[in-house]
């Protein structure tokens, strides 16, 4: 009898993928191999919630591969036995067991791409990549579908992907008759609306957070380790779906860019940690969305489903795709050439900005903040302010239980501030405090005024936004989206000019104490 090959598969912290073609049989010349890793858990400063969100679903994702029969080494952070990267616990697995091959799920990030190929070069047996059957993409489809085109224009990909998949379609014709209801969206909230409660959970962490602790591994924000609140199940995960479609999918849409100091996530999913870690697949999202669309298109409008999917079908595989062909240059690329430290408030909220206050301390408490929190408070700010982009994506990359570089880089180097030069956004999303105010109660009870562009208490968005303009004028004058801006800044009298830029001035040299 020839002697069976013994198969190592190793399984990455955000691959969670129980509907994965590998466990659909058990099969005993096949070993999984989970790792918690001191290299992962420190390449950038992580919020501890992000840390538990990893390592507590691993865990029981572990326990239950073991309960459906499947062979699997676990190795924890503080187990003496932890070579703490994936190179060295593969290379000594592998060594120690006598495996003849080893396969692998295509990693999302390039970091741990260019890891596992280092480890391939050395090892010498048979080594396989397998999809990990969770995208709608495959990681070079964006690249192919934009190759003989001059821009990529994430509608012209949404629409391409609406096709393909055949989502929310009537033949080859969008569903409602348009391809975007944005127009209906966006609004303020009104008064008195009343938001369901954020569907949390209570994952007993302590054992989790006393490892991180003893091990020194510096952390930010704050956790109440008996009561973890995000899902670290994939039940717990298809709850917070369920949840969603049955209380705020309705108003996802109409409410999706508004602010409140009294509501963190409004009538936001905040399924996309479950999703990036894959305890959920994104085809299983957008059915459920849809099929409860379907079920109820009394109380939920065309607008509110086009919109979440536009969210998932489009702009998540976008940016996934834009990684993809850009890295890893993108991660280099500084447009404006912005030099700028990050504020020590960021890493406490302790500023007179109320908006960046509150989305600051909500980030803190939650590891969470919505889009436009990121995009249009946050984001906005750091990119007037001429904030590094490195500075930028440590912060993002470091804050957010969803923050995975594929998805985080192409956010805040592209949409956000604009480092691209234009490959992800058509024009920086830049705004003063008349949008914030506009979409949010925040400017209510902030120590600056939002009317004022200079003098006493006068808003920092307001100067920064039109300093933003006139410094980088020669980059960005030709940019037909942005003409009618330079229009009215050239229409602007000398004086109030010069006024409005000492105050930028001013606040930029007393940046830190904003
Ligand atoms: P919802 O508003 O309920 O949207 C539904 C889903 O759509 C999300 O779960 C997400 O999977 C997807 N989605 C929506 N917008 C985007 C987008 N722009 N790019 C990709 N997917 C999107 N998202 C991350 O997953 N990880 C990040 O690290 C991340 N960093 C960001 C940084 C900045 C500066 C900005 C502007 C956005 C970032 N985003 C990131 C995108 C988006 O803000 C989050 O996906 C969203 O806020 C997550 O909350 P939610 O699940 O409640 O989303
Ligand atoms: Fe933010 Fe300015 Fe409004 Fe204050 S006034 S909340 S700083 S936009």
């Amino acid at each position: 009898m020839p002697k069976s090959k013994k198969t190592l598969r190793v399984i990455l912290g955000d691959q969670l993928n129980i509907n994965h073609s590998w466990f659909k049989e058990i099969n005993s010349d096949v070993t999984y191999l989970m790792m918690e890793t001191l290299e992962e858990s420190t390449y950038v400063k992580h919020h501890i919630q992000k840390l538990v969100g990893f390592f507590a679903p691993m865990r029981n994702f572990a326990d239950l591969l073991q309960k459906k029969g499947h062979h699997l080494f676990y190795i924890k952070l503080n187990d003496a036995h932890n070579h703490e990267n994936f190179k060295t616990n593969i290379e000594t697995i592998f060594e120690k067991n006598g495996f003849d091959k080893i396969e692998f799920l295509y990693p999302d990030e390039y970091r741990v791409d260019y890891q596992l190929n280092k480890i391939v070069s050395k090892i010498h047996c048979p080594i396989e990549f397998l999809d990990s059957e969770h995208f709608f993409t495959q990681r070079n489809e964006l690249k192919i579908f934009f190759q003989d085109k001059k821009n990529f224009l994430m509608e012209n990909f949404y629409r391409y992907m609406r096709k393909k998949h055949n989502i929310l379609m009537e033949g080859d014709k969008p569903i409602g008759g348009q391809w975007n209801f944005d127009a209906d969206n966006r609004k303020k909230l009104p008064k008195n609306i009343s938001i369901p409660s954020a569907l949390t959970f209570n994952y007993d962490a302590t054992e989790i957070v006393n490892m991180i602790t003893e091990m020194g591994i510096k952390t930010i924000g704050t956790i109440d380790a008996k009561n973890f609140m995000w899902p670290t199940s994939r039940n717990e995960a298809i709850e917070l779906l369920n949840y969603f479609c049955d209380y705020l999918l309705p108003f996802f849409g109409t409410y999706e860019d508004a602010m409140h100091t009294e509501h963190w996530s409004v009538f936001h999913s905040r399924l996309s940690f479950v999703l990036n870690i894959k305890l959920i697949s994104p085809k299983e999202v957008i059915d459920a969305a849809v099929k409860a669309w379907e079920n109820n298109k009394i109380e939920i409008s065309i607008a509110q489903i086009e919109g979440f999917v536009r969210q998932i079908l489009g702009w998540r595989e976008y940016m996934r795709g834009i990684y993809w062909a850009k890295m890893p240059e993108y991660e280099k690329l500084n447009f404006f050439n912005h030099q700028q430290k990050l504020p020590e408030y960021f890493w406490t909220g302790n500023t007179k900005m109320n908006c960046v206050k509150h989305a600051v301390k909500q980030s803190l408490s939650f590891a969470y903040a919505h889009h436009i929190q990121r995009l249009m408070v946050t984001g906005n700010f750091m990119l007037l302010a001429g904030i590094h982009p490195d500075e930028v994506d440590e912060w993002y990359l470091g804050i957010y239980m969803d923050a995975l570089q594929w998805v985080e880089i192409t956010n805040t180097r592209g949409m956000s501030q604009f480092a691209d030069g234009g490959i992800v956004g058509s024009k920086p999303y830049v705004s003063s405090a008349n949008y914030i105010d506009k979409m949010s109660n925040y400017c209510e009870k902030c120590f600056y005024n939002k009317s004022k562009k200079y003098g006493e208490k006068a808003c920092p968005f307001n100067s920064f936004y039109w300093d933003f303009y006139d410094r980088h004028e020669s980059k960005l004058k030709n940019n037909p989206r942005i003409g009618m801006m330079y229009n009215i800044w050239g229409k602007t009298l000398p004086e109030e000019k010069s006024k409005i830029l000492e105050q930028a001035a001013f606040y930029h040299e007393n940046l830190n104490q904003l």
